[in-house]
């Protein structure tokens, strides 16, 4: 990284080690430019991100908004409360797993659609029209043939996971 003092593009990590009881990496580096000493702590970012709505205003993630949109396209469809549970949890873990700030709400929109289409298709459709507003029953309709033939939720998943690159 930088160095905080003179900028010089390189620093070189001199002595690393555990901190916080192994949540965190401790690390002393040294500015190859102009010699000075620096900490620098590392720790896993699994904060929530913050949502990006279209208006374009933040709002923290809602877990608890998310559950009730899906148990809601859900309502009296034949699927258990595991098999929900364990959706939202992935989609939980999608989120964190991101590693971003902020992420926007169409994204996990997606994330949701897809997982509604492999618990049960109604409510996929159900959560769907809601969700992209359909205005009628054609756009109902491209819907349905949508879901014939779209990638797969995994094939999605990859693509949104090359879109999420490391920074060192
Ligand atoms: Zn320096």
């Amino acid at each position: 990284m930088h160095c905080p003092f003179c900028s010089a593009d390189d620093t070189k990590v001199i002595d690393s080690r555990l901190a916080n009881e192994g949540a965190m990496v401790r690390r002393r580096r040294e500015c190859q430019s102009c010699g000075e000493r620096f900490t620098t702590f590392e720790t896993a970012e699994l904060a929530l991100p913050r949502i990006v709505k279209q208006d374009g205003s933040r709002v923290p993630f809602d877990e608890k908004k998310l559950a009730g949109g899906m148990l809601r396209a859900l309502e009296k469809r034949p699927v258990n409360t595991e098999e929900v549970e364990a959706a939202i949890g992935r989609i939980l873990h999608l989120a964190r797993a991101s590693g971003e700030r902020e992420l926007p709400s169409r994204v996990i929109g997606e994330w949701v659609m897809d997982e509604l289409r492999n618990l049960d298709q109604v409510a996929y459709v159900r959560f769907a029209s809601v969700y992209r507003s359909f205005q009628d029953i054609s756009a109902f309709q491209e819907e349905i043939d949508r879901l014939k033939n779209s990638p797969s939720p995994e094939e999605r998943r990859q693509q949104i996971s090359l879109l999420s690159d490391d920074e060192d």
